[in-house]
């Protein structure tokens, strides 16, 4: 699939903008603080519904206005999409597929399909778990949109079972309702590790062939589930189930004691090696940033294997960070693959004919 033309109307630093892309590669280049993430971000909206960096929907719209629009055409192999997001500071915000209002989310996702990689993504190595459960979960409910609705389920009955442990530290009676709940969070959680468990499977194997692309075959990347309790990845559905329910009722006590939950896939990680060490660890910031890297496009390969076309590719200020070699890799790699590329000054792309490249130049929202 591929972006063919973007409209911006009083979203963050544009006024108005509406540009035509190229269908391979697309650059923009700018000084600081000019608009490039700002356009991107508007992408990313476009296929998850909310952006990766903005606390509050608010902050998207333009200083001073009331409403922001953005409006992205969508072209797939043999279909259009036309997908509109119109944010007004007093009420919520409204998505648009093909002119027809959508009410749910879930509804927004598998029209469009991103791969983003940012700076930020260093996080995904270097920081807490909760940054490796965010990629798992954006990066699976992409390619199965149901995963996000149970996601949001689990953490609503999470929420319900922890209020209960506190409430049972004051009146033991509240006793016999858990167990209704450790039934809902172990149905609903199980789905959840089976799906991890088989996207971990898959992405690791993708990412490490990439990896070793990229470092010349010097580095072995290597990705490894880490669930919160004890799990063999052979297990079906239903044996997680049962061990789920089996550890939350010998934790029971503590879990009171305590007021929350221990175990769960809320408490998942992902061990990230190279060459055997552990990346968080041991890995130089280089390291470290082509590990985060491989990952991010392994999905590429990922989407594609799952729904048959690629997604876009986003890469804001990549480019910068890595040495001639990786910089080549990345180019070359994902010719075919529509990317676009933000970056502080000019790129080298003298090999790239001219119908498969568009370079833009962005300067105060313009
Ligand atoms: P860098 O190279 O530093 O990453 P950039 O070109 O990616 O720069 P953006 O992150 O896109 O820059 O932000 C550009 C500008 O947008 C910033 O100066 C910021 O103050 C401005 N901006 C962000 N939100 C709004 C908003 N709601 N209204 C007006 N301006 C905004
Ligand atoms: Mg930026």
């Amino acid at each position: 699939m591929h972006i063919e033309n973007i409209k911006l109307i009083n979203y963050r630093n544009y006024d108005k903008l509406q540009i035509k892309l190229n269908k391979k590669l697309n650059i923009f280049i700018g000084n600081n603080a000019q608009g490039k993430t700002n356009l991107l971000e508007s992408i990313y909206i476009c296929a998850f519904g909310k952006s990766y960096r903005a606390a509050k929907e608010k902050e998207l719209i333009k200083i001073d206005k009331d409403k922001a629009y953005i409006g992205i055409n969508v072209r797939w192999d043999f279909i259009d999409k036309f997908i509109e997001i119109k944010f007004e500071k007093k009420r919520p915000k409204r998505i648009r597929i093909n002119k027809i209002e959508i009410d749910r989310m879930s509804d927004l996702f598998g029209n469009l399909n991103v791969v983003l990689f940012s700076p930020e993504d260093l996080k995904l190595v270097k920081e807490g778990p909760s940054n490796r459960r965010e990629f798992l979960d954006t990066e699976i409910s992409q390619i199965k949109p149901k995963y996000r609705y149970n996601i949001n389920r689990y953490s609503k009955i999470l929420k319900q079972r922890n209020n209960l442990l506190k409430s049972v530290q004051i009146n033991n009676n509240k006793l016999k309702t858990i167990e209704v709940w450790d039934m809902q969070l172990a149905d609903v959680g199980s789905e959840i590790i089976k799906e991890r468990i088989e996207f971990i499977e898959k992405i690791s194997k993708i990412s490490k062939n990439i990896h070793k692309n990229i470092t010349d075959g010097i580095e072995e990347l290597e990705l490894k589930y880490m669930p919160s309790f004890n799990i063999d990845c052979e297990l079906s559905k239903k044996e997680i189930k049962e061990t789920f329910i089996k550890v939350l009722n010998k934790n029971l006590s503590k879990d009171i004691e305590k007021g929350t939950t221990e175990f769960g896939p809320h408490r998942d990680d992902i061990k990230i090696n190279i060459n055997g060490l552990d990346v968080k660890t041991f890995g130089s910031q280089g390291q470290q940033r082509t590990a985060a890297l491989s990952m991010k496009l392994a999905e590429v390969e990922l989407v594609k294997s799952e729904i048959g076309e690629y997604p876009v590719l986003l890469l804001d200020d990549v480019l910068s960070e890595l040495d001639l070699k990786r910089r080549k890799f990345l180019l070359s790699a994902f010719k075919d693959i529509q990317t676009i590329i933000t970056s502080t000054e000019d790129i080298d792309v003298l090999n790239i004919s001219k119908e498969d490249k568009k370079v833009f130049y962005v300067s105060k929202g313009n």
